[in-house]
């Protein structure tokens, strides 16, 4: 797509096709900290290239914001330095990416190559609840608010600089994603803190789209409780999980089309 966008101080996105993907880079003295890798080794290499356009200065270290294969599909060309994540990517990856990838690669889905070219790296260095990492001059926070998008989201805070990396805990080029291990009846209280932590002026960097800021993470976060509250009342009335979705058709906060993986996560949280 485009180039690097300097969205705070010292601290750049650059959104990627396929999937509008942010993979942000936060500059410090004598090295960067690359967040998220894409989903293959060429994207990776990709990202490794474009680096060049902002220093000569080697990547240091690499967070993954979270297991899924867009953000961590390009991890093994990394493999140099730290890779940061959550304590429940190794885990993820297991369960969801790996079966996934080898089921694209005996499909032949495209891209054929790129896909048997991917070595799942997990991250090397494992975080809870709370991390602070230094990059050169700088320091960086990592922060696991509680389950969402999936129980693996981590988010960057640079507060040096007044800027947010979250992963896909908030998305704006698109509604929030329902997808592989993700939490729907958890998700609206994991962003409602991360919003009484955003500054009123923080910028807040979405894994999928242009920067926000706090109000607009408030907004999701209504709309992601709406959804919550609706699995609840639908399930507690007895609705069928095969039937939900048309049974909250108009009550949906969020479009009705992506919402199958949030019923059936929901429905079997609420079940067990
Ligand atoms: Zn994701």
């Amino acid at each position: 797509m485009t180039g690097w966008a300097e969205v705070g101080d010292g601290v750049f996105q650059r959104r990627y096709d396929p999937l509008d993907i942010s993979i942000c880079v936060v500059r410090g003295r004598g090295g960067l900290l690359v967040v998220d890798t894409r989903s293959s080794p060429r994207q990776g290499e990709e990202i490794r290239e474009h680096l060049r356009e902002l220093t000569a200065d080697p990547v240091v270290a690499v967070v993954n914001t979270h297991a899924h294969f867009d953000h961590s599909f390009g991890n093994q060309v990394f493999a140099d330095v730290p890779i940061y994540g959550h304590d429940l990517v190794p885990a993820h990856l297991e369960a969801y990416e790996t079966p996934m990838l080898a089921a694209w690669v005996a499909e032949g889905i495209e891209p054929v190559e790129e896909w048997a070219a991917v070595r799942i790296t997990a991250p090397t260095v494992l975080v809870g609840a709370e991390h602070r990492l230094t990059i050169g001059d700088r320091v960086v926070e990592l922060r696991h608010l509680g389950r969402g998008h999936t129980d693996n989201d981590l988010v960057l805070h640079l507060a040096d600089a007044g800027t947010w990396i979250v992963g896909d805990l908030v998305e704006e080029s698109g509604p929030p994603m329902y997808g592989s291990g993700c939490f729907p009846l958890e998700w609206p209280a994991t962003v409602a803190a991360l919003a009484r932590l955003v500054g009123p002026d923080d910028v807040v960097v979405p894994g999928h789209g242009s920067p926000v800021n706090r109000l607009f993470v408030e907004a999701q976060q209504t709309q992601l409780a709406g959804v919550a509250d609706l699995l609840r009342e639908l399930h507690a009335a007895g609705v069928p999980v095969e039937r939900a979705c048309e049974a909250g058709a108009g009550r949906w906060a969020l479009p009705q089309e992506g919402l199958e993986p949030a019923i059936s996560a929901a429905y079997e949280a609420l079940s067990t």
